[in-house]
């Protein structure tokens, strides 16, 4: 295969990495994603398996080596570890990753790792099963904990677990959920509240910002330092417990935006491509894929998609304009 024309911006940015949003359904409600009742798409809406396969391939020519699959739940779609398998099988994909709320995990898992899935995020903001359901406004806070330990013996490794972290929600389950990472060798992952939620709850007031999490974490379990050889491009920055046992990684998409070092494009589940997560305009792939047209017209739409890109989200100024998609349905 010829070296692929990268995927580039007007800022130098190279993307190699999609997210795919297979679903906006979702079998909980977390608040800060969803409202309590929603009006989902009609399925016949969605991309199907070979629509979105397709626009994978066509997407791996132009740099994309990255894929993760997400939602709304992503195992709520029938038949994921077949999606999966598709996608593996595209010359060019070098890395296939799943975040999930882990309630179907348990039983999925095997056929996920079978799949050729490589990397799981499990999302997980509690260790107080009274607190996850007032956080997820339904039970199944022992399936998650089924489907963490489950991916962890299919092979995953490691298996990162994802906590959204509120102002005044989130401080007292910090050291719990660190505890239950270092227990069981899971990469622990806290990301700052993003003004994506339903109902407009998102203050700034409201996020619990990476360095008071760095010292509840530093203060309840034992120093931390920064991990070596990190990935300048990963929203991430990792820190490794001092003592050997763990690591921990700070998302601040508030705090400290990583715009500048951003590789992403989206895809939502009824196949519209966005260029940010907070982006306002979209590009309609599925009228090209159900329209007939060529994959070089849908390369170039993904092309002119990326270089639009503006500089960076603008949720620190008075510019920011939140847009009308919730989490949920733009695939977080
Ligand atoms: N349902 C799956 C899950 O929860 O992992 C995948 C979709 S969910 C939208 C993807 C990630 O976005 C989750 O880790 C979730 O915690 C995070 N998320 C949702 N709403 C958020 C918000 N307002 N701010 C920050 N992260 C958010
Ligand atoms: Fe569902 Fe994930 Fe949103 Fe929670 S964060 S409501 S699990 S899509």
């Amino acid at each position: 295969m010829n070296a692929p024309d990268p995927l580039v911006d007007r800022f130098g940015r190279v993307h190699n990495n999609l997210r795919i949003s297979v679903t906006d359904r979702c079998n909980i409600r977390c608040v800060y994603c969803m409202p309590e009742v929603v009006q989902f798409l009609p399925r016949q809406d969605l991309l199907n398996f070979e629509e979105i396969t397709r626009f994978a391939r066509v997407a791996v020519t132009l740099g994309i080596d990255k894929i993760r699959l997400t939602g709304g739940e992503p195992l709520v779609r029938r038949d994921l570890p077949a999606l999966v398998e598709q996608i593996a099988a595209v010359p060019g994909i070098k890395d296939i990753g799943l975040t999930t709320n882990g309630i179907l995990l348990a039983p999925m898992a095997i056929a996920l790792w079978d799949a050729g899935l490589r990397r799981i995020n499990v999302s997980l903001d509690t260790m107080d099963p009274a607190k996850f359901e007032i956080l997820t406004r339904r039970t199944g806070f022992a399936q998650v904990i089924e489907g963490i330990l489950a991916a962890k013996t299919a092979g995953f490794d490691p298996v990162k677990v994802n906590a959204v972290a509120i102002k005044g929600m989130t401080e007292d389950d910090v050291v719990p959920l660190g505890q239950f990472a270092r227990k069981h060798g899971l990469e622990l992952r806290f990301i700052e509240y993003m003004p994506l939620d339903a109902g407009d709850r998102w203050e700034r007031d409201k996020v619990l910002y990476a360095e008071e999490i760095l010292d509840l974490l530093t203060r309840g379990l034992g120093p931390l330092a920064p991990a070596p050889d990190q990935d300048p491009r990963a929203p991430a920055v990792d820190f490794d417990y001092v003592d050997g046992h763990g690591r921990v990684g700070l998302i601040a998409s508030v705090s400290r935006p990583f715009c500048m070092s951003c590789n992403r494009v989206r895809l939502t589940a009824e196949g519209k491509l966005r260029n940010c997560l907070f982006a306002l305009d979209e590009t309609d792939i599925r009228a090209l894929l159900r329209g007939g047209a060529s994959d070089e017209a849908i390369a170039l739409a993904l092309r002119e998609s990326v270089a639009g890109k503006w500089e960076g989200h603008q949720i620190n100024t008075a510019r920011f304009i939140k847009p009308e998609r919730l989490m949920h349905s733009i695939g977080g």
